[in-house]
């Protein structure tokens, strides 16, 4: 440890973030809802198909209940196009829905078994998750976070295991064609209460971030009375700024970092 950490710690600052392994090529990304990437990770995934690795998007739901004046089956429609057209923005082609209900996302075998298979048909290096935990943040009385959240995001880090197993969803294997995955090497949940690791964001893939949640333009415009430019910027760049400090003064997104 260096004089200087040991005085920020002293000081009770937060000690700095380590670099996110860069070592790989190919990523998935599996969340419950359109939008929950957009809200920080997708800069991280502008920086990473800008330097040529590949990633791909599965969600679990298709975000059909999170519209209030909108039906079910209209929202699923709108927060479908939308979430595709996002993740253009940042490099990502390929967007997978598993078509689980949105709202009641359960935490066991059939979502496990979903995402596992996605696992054995893309062989991705590193799984990125959002925040399974109860709360938002780790001080006493943050916001407390969604079921579909703590149901997937957990199930994401078991399915892990599974996908390497040939004595689970043996099915799979069978009727499927595909094979067991054991080459996961890191499992990396964003919006974690406490984090680990930092992915750099430079200026363009910032940039790029911004537009990718702002393609949820429906989804914004619901929520919010708020301008979406506005609402966006504050969104992204605050969440980026936030770790700026933990990482040597560079913009960052922020993960706590499993390595398998
Ligand atoms: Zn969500």
């Amino acid at each position: 440890m260096t004089a200087t950490a040991q005085t920020a710690e002293e000081h009770g600052a937060a000690p700095r973030l380590a670099a996110m392994p860069e070592d790989w090529s190919r990523a998935l990304a599996v969340v419950a809802h359109p939008d929950d990437l957009e809200y920080g990770v997708a800069s991280a995934v502008a920086e990473w198909t800008a330097s040529g690795k590949e990633v791909t998007y599965v969600l679990a739901t298709r975000g059909e209940a999170g519209i209030d004046t909108l039906e079910p089956a209209e929202a699923a429609r709108v927060r479908e196009a939308e979430q595709r057209a996002s993740a253009a923005v940042v490099g990502v082609t390929e967007v997978e829905f598993l078509g689980h209900r949105d709202g009641v996302l359960e935490e066991g075998p059939a979502l496990r078994r979903d995402i596992a298979a996605a696992i054995r048909r893309h062989r991705p290096e590193l799984v990125v998750t959002l925040n399974h935990y109860d709360t938002w943040g780790d001080a006493p009385g943050s916001p407390w976070n969604t079921p579909d959240h703590r149901a997937l995001g957990r199930a994401v880090l078991d399915a892990v295991g599974d996908a390497g197993n040939r004595w689970i969803f043996t099915d799979q294997l069978e009727l499927d064609g595909v094979l067991p995955w054991p080459g996961v090497r890191w499992v990396a949940v964003a919006a974690a209460p406490t984090v680990t690791h930092a992915a750099a964001v430079g200026e363009e893939a910032a940039r790029k971030g911004l537009a990718s949640l702002l393609e949820h333009r429906a989804y914004i415009e619901a929520l919010t009375d708020e301008d979406p430019e506005a609402y966006a910027r504050s969104i992204v760049h605050g969440g980026l700024d936030q770790y700026a400090q933990r990482n040597g003064g560079r913009r960052a997104v922020a993960f706590e970092l499993h390595p398998r």
